[in-house]
């Protein structure tokens, strides 16, 4: 029975062709031979029939003892993936081809991790052409990064049989494709522009984060960094680029590489996270617990490699990633409930990343059909990550600032009145009293206590107290201009530093403000709270720095407290030099 191909591509996109090749396979209708024209580019695997080994290795010979018994099924996978730990498999598939000449052609067969592929050409005349490759084997001859195992065939006029045999403890995935040397390019250059963007876009992320570590000294930036670098070690390993280019022919370490890159990615985005949203602070135990982890994962790892545990290392660093990938998701979520800053950027972040890790974890399990968009969906997965981190990173960064501008702003201010502490007015005195002594301008300086107020306290109580210094507060604030400096000097003092002020002018202020909170009109339970204030002023004289004028206004000051309070008094112009 020949399938139209138009319902063949129809029926690969959806979930109807695994119903349909059920369907088919229980028939075990007899799959065709395929024209050559008709199955360049194409993804082949549905076209084929498959066995899979269930006793020990099979020689083509056995294969083919075992397929005219009626042992071989057609595929339900237009990329075969049997998930991990897979027996080994093989796939077989018929070609036509109609021209007179022969035909060269690149089989893709199997991703690069695949231990062992086994490709046999039976040609038209009997004649049997083998190769292998896989990273068991020391050559990565046939190793393409980004492609996987790509073999050079020769196509003989006429049938001939293709026969692949993959052998692998990691995810079984044996994609079969047949290109010639145009649509080879073209994947060639669709595969280095995709490499080079997610490799550049991230790499600059990574060092531009690197950089904000060295100068912030923030570490969310530098797990930030090793996030990304782990990011693109794993995709460097699982890909191929590794293999074929960093550690090429090393087959110990490529047993290993893909799976120990995939724990560290796993380790430095529970880091990252745990780092980000400030767990250790927020939740010291949660925070011991999960750190546990890393450990484990990384221990975990390292004994399973020295023992040459291939088969359970492959459990353990999908398991690893899986459950780290689901515990950064569940921290997003944590922190999302506490409010804490930037969470939502996070969570969104994190789901972008679990969204595509899973469906390139399982599309590489066999759990969801295996195609270029379930394949790298992690790329995009991680893009998104990385571009919401990033604006996650800033969101922080714009927090903290506002905390930090907060905090600074509160401890300049005297929480009861709102005016500037003592602290605040000697910072900002500083500039006012030297802008005078260079234009020698007056200024003046204002000193004020009110009078009897533990009596009031004593009498009305501190809540009462502390409303009157309020009142107080708000009455001076009234009395200045823009240019007037004013704080709570102490308890029940005030202190006013009066630029462009001569004496006159201040002594006729002081008068104002004494008169104004003697006219105060504070009331406890009805019943009036008296207030009144003592004011000491004291005008710069030539050669006084601040301390000396603020002295002055408090020499003054007591004057006023000696010569009965509630009134104003001047500081005596210090004696001429020398006399
Ligand atoms: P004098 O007229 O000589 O200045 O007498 P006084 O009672 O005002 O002066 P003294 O310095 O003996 O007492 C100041 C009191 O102000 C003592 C302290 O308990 C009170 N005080 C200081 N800060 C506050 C405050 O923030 N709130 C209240 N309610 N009382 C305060
Ligand atoms: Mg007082
Ligand atoms: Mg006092």
């Amino acid at each position: 029975m020949e399938m139209p191909r138009p319902w063949l591509r129809l029926l690969h996109a959806g979930w109807l062709h695994g119903l349909v090749l059920a369907w088919l396979s229980v028939l075990a209708l007899p799959v065709r031979a395929l024209g050559l024209e008709a199955a360049l580019g194409e993804r082949l695997g549905l076209h084929a029939e498959v066995l899979v080994e269930d006793a020990g290795p099979l020689t083509l010979d056995a294969a083919r003892e075992a397929r005219r018994r009626g042992e071989f099924r057609p595929a339900r996978q237009s990329v075969l993936a049997h998930g991990l730990g897979a027996r080994p498999v093989w796939q077989r598939l018929e070609l036509e081809h109609a021209d007179a000449r022969p035909r060269e052609l690149q089989l893709v067969a199997g991703m690069t991790w695949v231990d062992r592929v086994d490709v046999y050409i039976v040609r038209p005349d009997g004649q049997v052409e083998h190769w292998q490759a896989g990273d068991e084997l020391a050559s990565t001859e046939h190793a393409e990064a980004g492609l996987g195992l790509v073999f050079p065939l020769t196509l003989a006029p006429g049938r001939s049989e293709l026969w692949v045999r993959a052998e692998t403890p990691d995810p079984m995935l044996v994609p079969l494709r047949l290109l010639d040397q145009a649509r080879l390019h073209n994947l060639e250059r669709v595969q280095h522009y995709g490499y080079g963007l997610l490799y550049g876009f991230l790499l600059a992320l990574m060092a531009y984060n690197a950089m904000l570590f060295s100068g912030l000294r923030e570490r969310s930036h530098l797990y930030y960094a090793a996030y990304l670098m782990s990011f693109i070690a794993v995709n460097l390993g699982y890909t191929g680029h590794g293999w074929v280019w960093i550690w090429p022919g090393a087959t110990g370490l490529q047993r290993y590489a893909i799976l120990a890159l995939m724990v560290l990615f796993g380790v430095c985005g529970l880091l990252f996270s745990t780092r980000f949203l400030d767990v250790r602070l927020d939740s010291p135990r949660l925070w011991r617990r999960l750190m546990v982890l890393p450990m484990l994962g990384l221990l975990g790892m390292a004994l399973l490699a020295l023992l040459d545990l291939h088969r359970p290392a492959v459990w353990f660093a999908f398991g690893f990633l899986a459950l780290t990938t689901g515990l950064i998701v569940a921290l997003g979520v944590w922190a999302w409930r506490r409010r804490k800053p930037a969470a939502g950027y996070f969570l969104a972040a994190a789901l972008c990343g679990m969204g595509g890790t899973l469906a390139t974890m399982l599309s590489v399990w066999g759990a969801l059909p295996w195609n270029e968009f379930t394949f790298h969906a992690i790329d995009a997965g991680i893009m998104a990550e990385a571009t919401l981190l990033a604006l996650a990173l800033a969101a922080r960064l714009r927090h903290q600032q506002q905390a930090r501008e907060q905090a600074e702003r509160l401890a300049r201010l005297d929480p009861l009145t709102g005016l500037y502490n003592r602290r605040a007015f000697l910072e900002l005195a500083h500039g006012h009293f030297q802008a005078a002594l260079r234009s020698t301008r007056p200024m003046c300086a204002l000193m004020l206590d009110v009078d009897h107020f533990k009596a009031i306290n004593d009498r009305f109580g501190h809540d009462v107290g502390d409303q009157a210094l309020s009142e107080v507060g708000q009455l001076l604030q009234r009395s200045c201009r823009a240019a007037d400096l004013l704080a709570r000097w102490g308890g029940e003092e005030f202190l006013l530093l009066l630029p462009d002020t001569r004496q006159d002018d201040g002594h006729q202020l002081a008068e104002r403000i004494r008169l104004a909170v003697s006219q105060l009109s504070v009331c406890h339970r009805g019943e009036p709270v008296p207030l009144t204030a003592s004011l000491g002023l004291a005008a710069l004289v030539p050669g006084q720095d601040l301390a000396a004028l603020v002295g002055a206004a408090d020499v003054a000051l007591y004057a006023a407290k000696q010569a009965g309070r509630n009134r104003v008094a001047l500081a005596e112009a210090p004696a001429p030099a020398g006399a």
